[in-house]
């Protein structure tokens, strides 16, 4: 009777989890450890906050013009050009939306029921929100074991693909793909002229001066690109996003998907945006203060993990806000399916310590947690350690 597409849409494991430990932590007394989101815990600069508080007092607070306001365009124009390395971009390719979130899910809706690839492991959302919602047949092309790019599994999949979902700095393990990644891939997609969705939400979270390089600025018609306000600036509450489309016609498709379900983002939140990313010094200031406090629990948790015996971690995270280690040496053999791929998270959830397990991300890396720092301090990351090392030891 109703809408498979709508019905077949499922919540969140991660906020399954997040109101699992809720629970239990209300039920035992426990203070769990909360590695689980990807929340931010801090708050969004006051620079910005004041931005859309003028804006409201200018009386701001009427229908937004449709595809975003000027104001916030030009600014998305100036910083697509200095940031991104992505020039040419004019008002008309450039759709504001609510948050990454409704950017992504336009894109997908654009391919409705058509094939598409991704690298796994993959963000959660995109296998439980919108290829159920776009009805898209999706293949999940593994990473290897250090997260690097199998281009023989790439290019036979993605032969008869209409979309390649590319996301660096990438959610769950907190690789960059580099320039020559990202080339291959790109040329790879040129050949049989595939789409590129180009998720940059964690942009500018980029750790030891390792740069993130936007395959927008490839010569490729066929890339969108959709950024978010969210991780940048902790305007995660806001729901400021865009998407980039070389292609007018297609920017304009957007338009129309966005004013069809949202009629548009408050003029007043597009203000905020705009001085956002226009006020560069308060910019780098408020940035560079996050990037600090990143790094620093980025690498308790590396440092920590790895000291574990039996964790495995190919690699220290580039960017984004997590880590991704292998926890196979702690599965027992023999185990139901269920039991196999919970057995390491019920293990630290009985700790006190929340993650999220592996196939939350796919059909692959079955044994790894994600573990978020976006919202823990270094005490609770070295109590969380403390933990994790008891009860895999102990
Ligand atoms: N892409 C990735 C990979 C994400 O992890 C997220 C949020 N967790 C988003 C996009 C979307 O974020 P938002 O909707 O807040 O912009």
């Amino acid at each position: 009777m109703y809408s498979k597409a709508m019905e077949n849409i499922s919540l969140s494991p991660i906020v399954a989890i997040s109101e699992e430990v809720n629970r239990k932590a209300q039920e035992t007394g426990k203070d769990f450890i909360l590695f689980q989101r990807g929340e931010i815990g801090f708050s969004t600069p006051q620079y910005i906050v004041d931005a859309m508080v003028d804006a409201l007092n200018q009386g701001l607070t009427k229908y937004p013009v449709s595809g975003g306001h000027i104001k916030l365009k030009k600014a998305i124009i100036q910083k697509l050009s200095s940031f991104n390395n992505v020039q040419g971009i004019e008002s008309e390719n450039i759709v504001v939306v609510h948050g990454g979130q409704e950017g992504l899910e336009l894109v997908f809706q654009l391919f409705e029921s058509k094939k598409a690839v991704g690298f796994a492991p993959v963000w959660s959302c995109v296998l439980e929100n919108f290829v159920p919602y776009a009805k898209t047949n999706f293949v999940q092309i593994p990473l290897e074991a250090d997260f690097s790019v199998n281009y023989d599994l790439l290019e036979n999949e993605i032969k008869d693909a209409a979309l390649l979902y590319l996301n660096t700095p990438h959610n769950p393990t907190g690789k960059i793909f580099s320039k020559e990644e990202i080339e291959k891939i790109v040329e790879v997609c040129r050949k049989y002229n595939v789409f590129i969705l180009s998720d940059e939400a964690y942009e500018h979270i980029t750790f030891e001066g390792k740069k993130h390089f936007s395959p927008m600025q490839l010569d490729y018609e066929n890339i969108i690109g959709v950024y978010t306000f969210s991780k940048t600036y902790a305007m995660t509450g806001w729901r400021l996003g865009y998407i980039v489309s070389k292609n007018k016609q297609l920017a304009n498709i957007f338009k129309l998907g966005d004013y069809t379900q949202t009629a548009g983002v408050p003029t007043y939140t597009q203000f905020a945006g705009a001085e956002a990313l226009s006020n560069l010094e308060m910019e780098k200031k408020s940035v560079s203060a996050f990037m600090e406090e990143f790094v620093v629990r980025r690498d308790a948790m590396y440092e920590g993990l790895r000291a574990i015996d039996g964790v495995k971690l190919p690699c220290k995270p580039e960017g984004a806000f997590y880590i991704f280690p292998d926890f196979s040496e702690f599965v027992p053999k023999g185990l139901s399916e269920s039991e196999n791929k919970l057995y390491v998270f019920n293990k630290l959830m009985d700790a006190g310590v929340a993650t999220v397990y592996g196939s939350c991300f796919g059909n692959y890396f079955q044994h790894n947690l994600r573990f978020s720092y976006s919202t823990t301090n270094l005490k609770q990351i070295e109590e969380g350690i403390t933990r994790i090392k008891r009860a895999l030891h102990d």
